[in-house]
């Protein structure tokens, strides 16, 4: 049991990466704490969790909402001690043809919402806390229509360094996941629901399963990372490590 006696809390936790990572942490001995948007996923996760999960309806983008969300976990659980600020959002902005308020959105929930996520957190977080952020290989790779999301993703893995600064005098951590392509509701929505192209450029030859993001989700929320601090875990089967190894190349 890697998480025995901890509480964690997971943003977008009815969906994808982050339901399988709250499967996961209360496998491994954790009571959950997550959020979301959709009452039909939230629904289905409480089912599935069981009486381990704190299951609330509320947008990352809503402050007082996760002000009262972060201080109902607290209340219920006693404590915090794992943050996985999972809640995101992709759209294609193409340049020449977008809005301002879709860039706008798409910065808001995946930047601005997770910085205040972990303020938010803060006053409950003591020493030997866990905090992950979701970044995404789109951080590197310029992939074309997806300012808006590559910047964001950017910006979450900056920050994360600048937060595990601010954080290492009170013995917190603060890590990032950067996903390749994994199979989800939000890779499937991106890509029309065909990975056919997609896995031509991947060198392991497949897309990943959200079970995979989770296991290095779960690593470095547990002191078996315990002195790993200001990382990226890049979990997407060797797409930006190794792009020439990929099939459409062989
Ligand atoms: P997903 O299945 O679509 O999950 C996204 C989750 O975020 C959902 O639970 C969703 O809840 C929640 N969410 C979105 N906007 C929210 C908001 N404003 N307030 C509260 N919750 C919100 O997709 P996923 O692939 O698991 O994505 C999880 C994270 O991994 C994201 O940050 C994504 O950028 C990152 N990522 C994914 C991939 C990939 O290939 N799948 C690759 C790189 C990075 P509702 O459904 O209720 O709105």
């Amino acid at each position: 049991m890697r998480l025995k006696g901890k509480v964690a809390l997971i943003t977008g936790g009815n969906s994808g990466i982050g339901l399988a990572t709250a499967k996961r942490f209360i496998a491994e001995g954790a009571k959950v704490a997550l959020t979301g948007r959709s009452r039909t996923t939230l629904d289905a996760a409480a089912k599935e969790l069981g009486p381990e999960a704190l299951i609330v309806k509320v947008d990352v983008t809503d402050l007082p909402g996760m002000e009262r969300f972060v201080a109902e976990t607290v209340e219920r659980f006693g404590k915090l001690d794992v943050v996985f600020a999972n809640a995101g959002i992709t759209q294609r902005t193409p340049l020449g043809s977008t809005p301002y308020e879709l860039f706008e959105k798409i910065l808001n929930v995946n930047v601005t919402s997770t910085f205040f996520l972990v303020q938010t957190c803060l006053p409950y977080l003591s020493h030997g806390a866990s905090v992950i952020l979701s970044s995404s290989i789109q951080n590197v790779n310029g992939r074309p229509g997806l300012s808006a999301y590559a910047a964001s993703k950017a910006a979450v893995r900056t920050m994360a360094r600048v937060l595990a600064s601010e954080l290492s005098p009170l013995g917190i951590r603060v890590n990032v996941i950067t996903p390749g392509s994994v199979d989800t509701p939000l890779l499937d929505a991106a890509n029309g629901g065909s990975y056919k192209a997609l896995t031509r450029s991947i060198p392991l030859g497949r897309v990943g399963h959200a079970a995979e993001v989770a296991n290095a989700v779960l690593f470095l929320a547990s002191q078996e990372s315990s002195f790993i601090q200001a990382s990226e875990i890049v979990i997407d089967g060797g797409a930006t490590g190794a792009p020439l190894g990929a099939p459409i190349y062989r």
